[in-house]
């Protein structure tokens, strides 16, 4: 399989290559020069995750110099406890990404990412660095995917004042081969200066840097496989089509879903819900696509206002319009979102994260509107991580998971930065 970016102005490349790099030469996104066919049929007998990625990413793999190593690496990457339950707004049920290290769904493609990367190096090649731009998860799965990992060095970025408390300390909790820069600005400055330093030819150079934001194609790969897992086994169960709703930010998730879709698995519409930023609702109403600055909102960590991963949904769908492909867009403010974490409690005893939440909303929307499909939504991260926006709401604390305890209890440390570029610039070249 070969790779292009998604502006046409880059030679094509292989899997690994893409990896590495990141972004590609003319600053586009890799994508996969075509998408291959897969049926529910060609995943029988696939009864956990790593084995369903196996056989859903081996066509992503091949020709590649991974293309050996991918059932070691889906093992090792992808082996998260994945729950589908269900939900009371029947026939639904619930993709709990959750469970990782992390405690949101970022930890499946991060882990992913680092394992194979870390499969392309040798031994002596000089240290990678992996740069970072967080609205708040993806930097501390990153952080956790190539923790203490030989050869790699992360740099992460995120919006001074706009991450939770919990994310703030996760994000500066690892220490050693990480450091944690907090920016002056907001999470599209962040990925701003992501982008920059990814375009510098010198950067690049010097510091063999890559990119792990949802800009690479090593984050997008895995996504699709835990769709392609759950749609799987529900379709054995109900033989119809499903549809999924999933909480937006850059749409990497979402176009994961839609992708899912695309390689013919029987997904129904993909329901995107997006907080108070309302670029894409706007544009799958009808308007043009018009990147903006990100508003803060409750659901921190899909405040975009310019989601990168349009490009790509772009190149998909360069041959018909993406606004009559089955996607819906619905956006859900900060008030609704305290309601609907507040409603699902009192009538469910279940408690979700202010994601989440948006999702759920999307869903009962859907309900209301007479739409009683199955629907799969995904849940992307842990109440926990959100704990000063849900215990008031809900009136009692949230219990933390385990992994996220023992990240709270390790001291952390970020260091502040203006949000401009040639103090990353001097940061990055001194290594620190
Ligand atoms: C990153 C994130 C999102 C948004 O995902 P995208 O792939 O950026 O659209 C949603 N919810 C949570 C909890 C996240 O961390």
């Amino acid at each position: 399989m070969n790779y292009l970016s998604t502006r046409n102005d880059a030679p094509p490349t292989g899997l690994a290559e893409a990896l590495r790099a990141g972004l590609a030469p003319d600053g586009g996104l890799y994508v996969p020069e075509s998408l291959p066919v897969l049926a529910v049929d060609d995943l029988a007998g696939s009864a956990d995750l790593p084995t369903t990625a196996t056989r859903a990413l081996a066509p992503f793999f091949a020709g590649s110099e991974l293309e050996n190593e991918l059932t070691s690496i889906c093992r090792e990457a992808l082996d998260l406890p994945l729950p589908v339950s269900e939900i009371d707004a029947g026939p639904s049920w619930m993709l709990e990404l959750f469970h990782g290290p992390t405690a949101a769904f970022k930890d499946f493609a991060a882990r992913f990412l680092a394992t194979c990367l870390d499969r392309l190096r040798s031994d002596d090649d000089p240290v990678q660095t992996v740069i970072v731009a967080t609205s708040g998860d993806t930097g501390a799965a990153v952080a956790a995917a190539f923790h203490r990992r030989p050869g790699f060095r992360v740099v992460i970025l995120y919006p001074d004042g706009r991450v939770s408390a919990r994310q703030a300390h996760q994000l500066g909790c690892f220490g050693d081969n990480v450091a944690t820069l907090r920016v002056q600005g907001n999470f599209d400055d962040c990925q701003r200066l992501a982008k920059q330093a990814l375009n510098d030819r010198e950067l690049i150079d010097r510091l063999a840097l890559t990119s792990a934001n949802s800009i690479s194609i090593g984050r997008l790969l895995p996504q699709i496989s835990y769709y392609v897992h759950a749609v799987a086994g529900l379709y054995r169960q109900l033989e119809a089509p499903i549809d999924i709703i999933v909480p937006t930010g850059n749409l990497g998730n979402a176009l994961a879903a839609i992708l899912a879709r695309d390689l013919g698995l029987p997904i129904g519409t993909v329901h995107l819900a997006t907080n108070a930023n309302r670029t894409l609702p706007d544009y799958f109403s009808g308007m043009d696509y018009e990147g903006r600055p990100g508003l803060k909102t409750l659901a921190n960590a899909m405040d975009v206002g310019d989601p990168s991963n349009f490009e790509r949904l772009a190149w998909f769908y360069r041959d018909r319009d993406p606004r009559n492909a089955g996607i819906t867009a619905d956006s859900v403010d900060d008030e609704t979102i305290r309601q609907t974490i507040a409603r699902i409690h009192r009538q469910s005893g279940r408690i979700v994260c202010p994601h989440t939440a948006c999702a759920m909303e999307v869903l009962d929307r859907r309900r209301a509107s007479g739409n009683d499909r199955p629907m799969l939504l995904a849940a992307t991260a842990h109440p926990a991580k959100f704990e000063t926006v849900v215990e008031p709401l809900i009136g009692q604390p949230v219990p933390l998971p385990p992994a996220l305890a023992d990240l709270l209890d390790r001291p952390s440390q970020a260091n502040p930065m203006a949000a401009e570029f040639e103090p990353l610039r001097d940061r990055l070249l001194a290594g620190g």
